[in-house]
């Protein structure tokens, strides 16, 4: 799966989700400020200049109560109550100018005219001490009136302004609150998220078929079977199956005799096994009648409380190379080990019977006047005797840690693990007597007439288990001096 892109995806959508979250916070912001405003700029304004015109009014009307009046003291409290009234115009002015978000020219121009009313006012006050109440009467219903209905008319364009303004705030805060915006917002987050679920769950459906497909492949591929503690078989691929030609379903819950077909095989293992440790090795299995090789890695499985719960056996058909190794270290016309494989195991068996603090034996045989054998009777002859010589010698070093090698023409070496040196003087006696009871005519042999091998011999203490070249030499030359003794015997010595 794309994780990085995922993660992208993811990150927008939280980003979509913050922006909405602060642009509904902003909307909400602005309508508050919106609201502030509105009490603020139009109420106040508009109440200001109502409480104005109020005032105009019983200020215009307390002027015409001066020139009917006929008392001094009654006149006095009309123009206390006019000033009064006049303060209190003054107060609303100030709050008008503090508040009006129009042209401040408009406030000027009704404030200069309510101060320039005071002139016609005072004329008119003048007038009435006089007595001239008939040309104060004139100007009040005249210039007076026209003055007051300019004022009128100049402070009704701030309370207009201020209404209108109401009803913008109010038009604005309806039409442009964001709740659509919100939802549309909300409506992306949705369908964005809902891609990228899609996105996720198309790739975990690609991975799920790409895990089936190499699962099958490991299936049909791999040499793998799982056991319980049991020793029963509790999965194994199709491809073993086929291998151990039969059927899953019979091996399922069988224990697994199929696999380890010796002893010493299943042996081999299973102490390691059941320590939890890993194993790694090569066996055989019979199948149909026939040995196949395999490489074999066992691995434990083990449970949350660190316990062994299972193990798990993969095998690779190694027929092939065990084949190409048996021909490279076997001699084709005797079928023993060939020289190579000599040199090779003499390195290890000296070091393994070092290790392992015993002696190891060594017996070096050669056939005797056998150039005279082949000139005798050919070399076709010659070869069948060489062929009858080793079959000897094959039969005698069957157990795990013997062998017996063509080192040369007619020249053979046994690598053996025996108790003692009459153990070993005994065995080799035995092969000599064997080789010359084959009954093998030879008749310019000087010591029997029939076909016989000399031998040296020597077992190899612990001390002397170091240089592999010095200790053939030592074997050689017992040979020579059994050669020098007449032949068809062996000499031989122990080196504690
Ligand atoms: P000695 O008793 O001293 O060992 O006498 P020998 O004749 O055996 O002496 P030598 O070891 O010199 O002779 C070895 C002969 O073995 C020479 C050769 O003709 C014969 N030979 C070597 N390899 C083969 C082989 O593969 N087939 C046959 N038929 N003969 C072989
Ligand atoms: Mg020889
Ligand atoms: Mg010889």
């Amino acid at each position: 799966m794309n994780i990085p892109k995922i993660f992208f995806s993811f990150a927008i959508v939280i980003i979509v989700a913050i922006s909405s979250a602060i642009f509904t916070i902003m909307q909400m912001q602005k309508l508050s400020t919106n609201t502030q405003k509105m009490y603020t700029h139009p109420f106040q304004v508009s109440n200001a200049v109502s409480d104005i015109q109020t005032s105009i009014v019983a200020m215009h009307r307390n002027m015409k109560d001066i020139i009917l009046t006929k008392h001094s003291l009654e006149m006095i409290k009309i123009i206390e109550s006019i000033q009064i009234q006049e303060e209190n115009v003054y107060v609303n002015f100030k709050l008008i100018y503090k508040n009006y978000l129009g042209n401040k020219e408009d406030i000027d121009a009704s404030f200069k005219a309510f101060q320039s009313w005071k002139v016609i006012r005072k004329e008119v006050i003048s007038l009435v001490y006089e007595g001239k109440v008939d040309e104060a009467t004139a100007i009040t219903k005249g210039k007076g009136a026209n003055h007051i209905q300019k004022l009128y008319e100049q402070i009704t364009v701030l309370k207009s302004y201020a209404f209108n303004k109401a009803d913008e705030f109010y038009t604005f805060s309806i039409k442009d609150n964001g709740v659509d915006q919100v939802i549309i917002i909300f409506i992306l987050t949705l369908i964005f998220s809902g891609l990228v679920i899609i996105y996720i769950i198309f790739n975990l459906l690609k991975i799920a078929k790409v895990n089936k497909k190499q699962l099958y492949l490991i299936d049909q591929n791999i040499l793998m079977a799982t056991f319980g503690l049991d020793k029963k078989i509790i999965n194994i691929s199709n491809a073993l199956c086929r291998v151990l030609n039969q059927p899953k379903k019979h091996l399922i819950n069988s224990t697994n005799d199929f696999f380890f077909t010796t002893k010493a095989q299943y042996e081999l293992f299973e102490n390691k096994i059941y320590s939890s440790q890993e194993y790694k090795g090569e066996i055989s299995i019979k199948i149909n009648d026939e040995d196949a090789w395999f490489s074999i890695e066992i691995f434990p499985e083990l449970n949350h409380d660190f316990q062994l719960s299972a193990f798990t056996v993969f095998l690779t058909n190694i027929n092939d190379k065990k084949k190409i190794e048996e021909v490279s270290i076997t001699d084709t016309l005797t079928g023993l080990y060939n020289r190579n494989y000599f040199e090779m195991i003499f390195e290890k068996e000296v070091k393994r019977s070092k290790r392992d603090k015993r002696p190891l034996s060594m017996l070096m045989l050669d056939i005797d006047y056998f150039k005279q054998f082949n000139d005798t009777y050919g070399h076709q002859e010659g070869d069948n005797a060489l062929k009858a010589v080793s079959h000897i010698l094959s039969a005698h070093t069957n157990r795990s840690y013997d062998y017996a090698f063509r080192v040369g023409g007619e020249e053979f070496v046994i690598l053996s693990y025996q108790k003692d040196y009459e153990m070993l003087e005994e065995f080799t006696n035995t092969i000599i007597q064997e080789i010359e009871s084959l009954k093998i005519s030879h008749k310019y042999n000087t010591t029997s007439n029939y076909l016989t091998a000399s031998a040296g011999v020597m077992m190899f203490g612990e001390k002397h288990l170091l240089n592999t070249d010095d200790m053939y030499k030592v074997v050689d030359r017992l040979l020579y001096d059994a050669k020098a003794d007449g032949r068809n015997t062996f000499k031989g010595s122990y080196m504690d």
